[in-house]
């Protein structure tokens, strides 16, 4: 902003806080505004065009454009100049405009006799609200100071139509009232509707025009020393912590916080007229505009930092702190992280996220608390207000903000049917896993935290087929000691009771990292320094685990798996660890299990073609589809784009699958599986088909899955597979055709 601009617009700004004191509703405020702009400016035309719904403006005040054309010249989104720069949130001028590339003819307006056009979005906080338009008859090209006034005033009338100074009646949908739909990515199943709470709460702004523009000034720098300060002691407190993952994070708010360009940004917004907060949200919004065209992830992680940072300097400014949700309540924000799921995971009833991924860490945990979890749900943040009813469609990976009746109700048969249905596997609960045709298979759970494992009784699992341990210590500050690891396993298995569980040892490295663990950057982390192979270089951390599992376990059985064994001698050399330890252990005299019994995850190919020795070593292997399935395919399992892509019914996939049946059936292996396919009923039938009978699972997944295996005939699934595997095609869509055609419930 040039500095002749703080005085242009602190000028025009007075006249419009008297406008805004006289007495008079909503139109007459946005007529006289128009009047206002217009004569400051020295220009022909003054309009306002606010947001209809989220997709259409419509002309709500002129000054020189045909009165009759108010309330009924519409435009879309990216139509007209005036929807292109409500479409890309930025100012747009021009000295030909009925020459101007997108410009749209409106022949109501009267508009075509001018030339110059200049037009700024009304927005706030990355919401757009409408567009402010001066125009002339005269060509001529609006000055950056001419473009900074209209942008001010443009940020005053938002925060004037957020508080309801504008109430333009009809038409208008600045009170966002109207249904706004998100389509994303479903990250963890299940429905449920609630109100919004947002995760970053926004902050109202009662008076935007500041009266002293000296003592504002003061209150916008002590504000940002005081953000200083809080920045410094969290890094003192990281430092203190030997540096975590956040470091990153804290650096870049430092030297954002110092950085003198943010604050002389903030110092001449002032300058111009609003008070430190629309300040604030001035140079946020731009930050954001930016932000929506930056492709390179890494800038990207960047301004949103800068983005947060600004956040903390509205709650300083303000005082407003974050309140926890309400019981019931749909948390929406740009990003959650699984810590912060995990304190407020009781009270809410769903997670609504622009950003995130499927494959991420708060999706597992999401999960693991059965929420229902939408993440890349884009605007929603921008329109949602708290208390909006919503509804999180985790299943179809979409968010309903300010839902219409109709489809409130269908939501609400989708939820009946679903209690239904639920009622249905209740009753099931008991009952074995058997075929029609008598074959039997066993479903157990998977789990990652210990509130997990009281879903033990109620979805009828036979066992933990999957016990994520890096769960628990994704989610805590500090990494747990071995008395304390101990204490937890003991404890899931007291809650086991006679149930068996798998315990899978730490997974950490590809997209799960631990917080107080130094970050090791790698290209391509899922294929990098990951599970066992960061275990085995790294001993000290698996055997503390290994001792805590055989402590916790005491004289029970105790049933453990490495991840992402690669080779054979991985194996050989994990399982030496755990044996080796509890002959230490046994030797001082501390209960150690007397059965030990020692798996694998089958999760890279190379695994499938490892010599007989290694099945006949493992007491059991496991295949986990998820990692299995992305490294068969080279297809990243976190990567929205390519993740769906390839058939997980493929005619190479189950060729694939069915081998590893075949060696462990001929070595003797129990073999077992327990990626995201075992837990969809057509898949497990498909698996059930190649050879596979023991399976873990969501615990939701149980009931569907086991209703299924239930009325289903075997030996016909296993012609139909067969077949299609000869054919060279998915055996989807014939699975399908047939499971309809018989009446099974898929
Ligand atoms: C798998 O890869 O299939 C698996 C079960 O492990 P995770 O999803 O934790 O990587
Ligand atoms: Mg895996």
């Amino acid at each position: 902003m040039t500095p002749s601009a703080g005085v242009g617009s602190r000028a025009l700004l007075r006249r419009l806080r008297q406008v805004m004191a006289e007495p008079g509703d909503g139109q007459q405020r946005l007529d006289k505004i128009t009047r206002v702009i217009a004569t400051n400016m020295v220009a022909e035309v003054c309009s306002i065009y606010l947001r209809r719904d989220a997709r259409t403006l419509v002309l709500c005040a002129t000054e020189g454009l045909n009165a009759s054309a108010v309330h009924t010249v519409k435009l879309k989104l990216g139509e007209g100049l005036v929807g292109q720069i409500a479409a890309r949130a930025e100012p747009l001028a021009t000295d030909d405009a009925p020459n101007a590339p997108g410009f749209a003819y409106l022949p109501e307006t009267g508009e075509e006799i001018y030339r110059s056009f200049a037009g700024v979005p009304i927005q706030r906080l990355g919401k757009i609200l409408g567009v402010l338009v001066v125009q002339n008859r005269a060509p001529r090209v609006y000055d950056e100071e001419e473009i900074d006034v209209l942008e001010v005033v443009a940020m005053v009338i938002a925060e004037m139509a957020e508080s309801g100074a504008l109430a333009a009646g009809r038409d208008v949908d600045l009170a966002r009232s109207g249904p706004f739909f998100a389509r994303g990515v479903g990250a963890a199943e299940g429905a449920a509707v609630g109100p919004v709470h947002l995760h970053e709460p926004k902050v109202a702004i009662a008076n935007p025009i500041v009266d002293d523009v000296e003592s504002e000034r003061a209150r916008l720098r002590d504000a940002m020393a005081e953000l200083r300060d809080e920045v410094d002691r969290l890094l003192d407190k990281d430092l203190l912590k030997g540096g975590g993952e956040h470091r990153d994070v804290l650096e870049t708010y430092r030297m954002f916080a110092h950085d003198a360009g943010w604050l002389r940004r903030l110092d001449e917004a002032v300058a111009s007229g609003v008070v430190a907060e629309v300040a604030v949200e001035r140079v946020q919004s731009a930050a954001r505009a930016r932000l929506d065209r930056v492709a390179d992830p890494y800038l990207r992680e960047r301004l949103h930092d800068l983005d947060d940072l600004a956040n903390r300097l509205l709650r300083r400014l303000t005082g407003a702190t974050a309140a926890p949700p309400p019981k019931g309540a749909v948390l929406v924000g740009r990003s959650i992280g699984p810590g912060e799921l995990l304190e407020v995971g009781e009270r809410i009833a769903g997670v609504v996220m622009e950003e995130g991924s499927a494959g991420g860490h708060a999706a597992i945990v999401a999960r693991a608390l059965s929420i229902p979890l939408v993440v890349q749900a884009y605007g929603v943040v921008a329109e949602a207000e708290n208390g909006d009813r919503i509804i999180v469609d985790g299943d179809e990976g979409a968010a309903h903000l300010r839902p219409e009746q109709g489809v409130v109700d269908a939501f609400a048969e989708k939820l009946a049917v679903a209690e239904e249905a639920q009622k249905v596997y209740a009753s099931l609960r008991d009952l074995p896993a058997e075929t029609r045709d008598g074959a039997l298979l066993t479903l157990n759970m998977n789990a990652g935290l210990v509130s997990d494992v009281r879903h033990l009784a109620q979805s009828g699992a036979e066992g933990i087929g999957l016990y994520r341990t890096e769960l628990m210590f994704m989610v805590r500050a500090t990494m747990p000691g071995r008395e304390a690891q101990a204490a937890i396993y003991r404890r899931i298995l007291d809650m086991a009771g006679d149930k068996r569980v798998v315990f899978r040892t730490l997974d950490i490295g590809s997209d799960k990292i631990l917080p107080y663990m130094k970050r090791v950057e790698e290209e391509n982390p899922a294929m990098g320094w990951r599970a066992v192979r960061f275990g085995l270089d790294r001993p000290h951390l698996m055997k503390m685990q290994l001792q805590a599992l055989l402590k916790g376990a005491g004289d029970r059985p105790l049933s453990v798996m490495f991840p992402f064994v690669t080779e054979w001698g991985e194996f050989e050399g994990a399982r030496g660890l755990l044996l080796h330890e509890r002959d230490r252990l046994a030797a001082r005299g501390v209960p150690v299990p007397e059965r030990v019994e020692i798996g694998a995850m089958l999760e890279t190919p190379s695994m499938a073609f490892a010599p007989d020795a290694f099945f006949k070593l493992a007491d059991f292997v496991s295949v986990g589809g998820n990692d299995l399935m992305q490294f068969f395919y080279a297809a990243d399992r976190g990567n929205e784009r390519v993740r769906r892509r390839y058939d997980p019914l493929g005619p190479a996939w189950l060729t694939f699958l069915e081998g590893i049946a075949a060696r462990c059936e001929a070595n003797g292996a129990r073999l077992s599986f327990c990626g995201e396919a075992a837990g969809r009923p057509l898949e497990t039938l498909a698996l059930a088909a190649l050879g596979y009978r023991d399976f873990s699972m969501r615990p939701a997944a149980i009931g569907p899955v086991k209703r299924l295996i239930r009325a289903a005939d075997l030996a016909a699934a296993r012609s139909i597979v067969a077949r299609a595997v000869e054919d060279g095609e998915s055996a989807r869509g014939r699975l399908m055709r047939w499971a309809r055609g018989s009446g099974l419930p898929v």
